[in-house]
């Protein structure tokens, strides 16, 4: 019996999906191509010889060879408030900080940079990255999509990887979001970008909460101050 008839019976198709599989555990079998990704041509820094996969992250991190960079006094130490500020976080207030619902990188809304990292994770293509850059942008999107009960070292070392080292490096990320973003050769939907993106709006997110947080803590100390001078004050 031939495996496909080609006028027949709609039992032909039976026939198909043997014949498919027999291929797939034939690797020589003719007509399939090997699919191995391509091999992504990484950005390496002349001045230090660190190499990059993202010219968003390799840009940020060409800043510190600049002889006017200099670490913001309250910036460049951030990372130990950040984490504790996340890890005080309820998971409610958590799902707040990582909505991208509301904010825009450039001209491009939040939720459609994540939306295209969605689409890009499930492209065999996107494996020619960095492993460790690609695993971070997949573990960053689970954290945003639906797992926000991470602690702040797992969370930290994610987006250690998915900037490629350079997560709060270069101090107010906002004041740098238009020098980070200038000119078409950083279009934040590339794929090869899209991670640096994702992880460049957390942090984005991440400061934005905790600035408020802050303000909403030297505004709750000053009411109990007032309180307490006017409770001293009845008193007399
Ligand atoms: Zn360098």
């Amino acid at each position: 019996e031939p495996i496909i008839q080609l006028s027949g019976t709609r039992d032909n198709s039976v026939h198909l999906v043997p014949l498919l599989h027999s291929s797939l555990d034939q690797p020589d079998a003719p007509g399939w191509p090997v699919i191995t990704p391509l091999k992504v041509q990484l950005l390496k820094c002349e001045k230090c010889s660190l190499e990059f996969c993202s010219p968003i992250n390799y840009k940020r991190h060409a800043r510190i060879h600049r002889r006017s960079w200099k670490v913001d006094k309250e910036y460049g130490n951030l990372r130990t408030p950040l984490a504790e500020f996340w890890d005080k976080c309820s998971i409610e207030e958590r799902k707040q900080v990582v909505s991208f619902d509301d904010i825009m990188l450039k001209k491009t809304p939040g939720s459609s940079v994540i939306d295209a990292l969605d689409a890009a994770l499930l492209e065999a293509g996107i494996w020619g990255f960095p492993y460790v850059y690609i695993k971070a942008g997949s573990k960053l999107l689970g954290v945003i999509r639906s797992s926000p009960s991470i602690s702040s070292r797992d969370l930290f070392g994610i987006l250690d990887d998915a900037s490629e080292g350079t997560f709060l490096f270069t101090g107010a990320a906002e004041c740098v979001q238009n020098f980070i973003f200038d000119g078409d050769a950083f279009n934040s939907l590339e794929w090869r970008n899209l991670i640096a993106s994702t992880c460049f709006l957390f942090e984005l997110q991440l400061v934005k909460a905790w600035v408020a947080d802050k303000d909403a803590e030297a505004l709750r100390c000053q009411k109990l101050l007032v309180e307490e001078e006017e409770a001293e004050r009845n008193k007399r």
